[in-house]
């Protein structure tokens, strides 16, 4: 039986190719090779992130990055902005840090006004800005450019992006919107196995961390710094991952960053095309809708777990709605490598479904 080909929010589908990289033999973390191959990773990171910031490589995923962002960066009260479960979930784990927490909201489907978070710091003091830029419970794109000029203006906080769903899919430059902690997980828009989190980290976050206590020592930015500057993680990486790190950063690179994000977006536009000529709706609000996961209002009233068992059946699968949102609506993630074509075939099978 050939894999089932996923077309879930992560993780995504890691091509066969990819995947043999992780039989390749281990070598030690400490030796001469593995620096080399530590070093051969950061210059393309940066261009992946589209920064001269360093790159962390952490053996977590993006959860843990979490962790780390508000805990290095933040002194004792962040800005939080919400307008999904991810949002919310990043809130919580600050809160669960010792942090305190202000939030601006936005409706689940809308997106976030940077007006509001305008609004906000002039008014409370924050030692920190923390955006989900694509909420993937939602399918909402955050305006990133918008809330990073806002958040400009108020150089005691910092930005930190959770793009985590967007990052390889969408366009990200981090120096240009001057973003401190930009993180992201490898099983979604990188198209890797789960198991590593990436980050970039500015000198501002990092001068931030020196000054912030209580940082614990697994998420320690300058402990991470230090391991940096020898070409090592501070602690046994998961090196099989790193192999197909450095694999696919050469197939990303290859493609183009341009090329990727083009092609993340006719993806996107083929299946958001698909639901309004069906007449469902869309759960995001026009204008913000992510170029790697459509949510779809089930308002035609399938029953979506049976569309999932016939998309079985086909050797596909898509996710159900995020949490409240389960069975009233639907979710077509389409990030990382898949094709256009592919996006039709799930699509085709779908129609195939609600004409039975
Ligand atoms: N942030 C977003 C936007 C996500 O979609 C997810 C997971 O789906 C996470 C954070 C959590 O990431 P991880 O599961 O890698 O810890």
């Amino acid at each position: 039986m050939p894999p089932t080909r996923l077309f879930i929010p992560g993780p995504t589908e890691v091509r066969p190719e990819v995947l043999r990289q992780l039989t390749r033999p281990m070598i030690g973390h400490r030796s001469a090779e593995f620096s080399q191959l530590f070093q051969r990773l950061q210059p393309r990171l940066q261009r992946l992130f589209q920064t001269r910031d360093r790159v962390y490589i952490s053996t977590s995923s993006g959860t843990g990055l979490w962790e780390a962002a508000v805990r290095n960066c933040v002194r004792s009260r962040c800005l939080n902005l919400v307008n999904g479960a991810f949002g919310e979930r990043w809130r919580r784990v600050a809160m669960a840090n010792g942090k305190q927490s202000v939030a601006v909201e936005a409706e689940w489907g809308q997106a976030i006004r940077p007006e509001h978070v305008g609004e906000v710091l002039e008014r409370e003091a924050v030692d920190a800005v923390a955006l989900v830029h694509n909420e993937t419970s939602t399918g909402v794109l955050n305006p990133l450019e918008e809330i990073a000029e806002v958040v400009r203006r108020f150089p005691e906080a910092l930005l930190l992006v959770d793009a985590v769903s967007s990052l390889g899919g969408a366009d990200i430059p981090v120096d240009d919107l001057g973003i401190d902690v930009c993180l992201t997980s490898s099983q979604k828009a990188l198209a890797l196995p789960p198991g590593l989190a990436l980050a970039s980290v500015s000198d501002r976050a990092l001068a931030r961390a020196q000054e912030v206590e209580n940082r614990g020592y697994y998420f320690d930015f300058l402990v991470f710094e230090e391991y940096l500057a020898r070409n090592q993680t501070p602690t046994t990486p998961p090196i099989s991952l790193l192999y197909a790190l450095d694999y696919q950063l050469d197939r990303i690179l290859a493609e183009g960053l341009t090329a990727r994000f083009r092609r993340h977006q006719a993806m996107a536009q083929i299946v958001c095309n698909w639901a309004e000529e069906r007449g469902f709706e869309l759960f995001a609000e026009q204008g913000h809708r992510s170029p790697t996961v459509t949510v779809v209002r089930n308002t035609q009233g399938i029953d979506v777990h049976a569309l999932q068992a016939h998309l079985k059946g086909c050797g596909m699968a898509i996710a159900d709605g995020y949490g409240p949102f389960k069975g009233s609506t639907f979710r077509i993630a389409h990030m990382g490598d898949l094709t256009p074509a592919e996006v039709e075939e799930v699509l085709a099978a779908t129609d195939d479904f609600l004409r039975r």
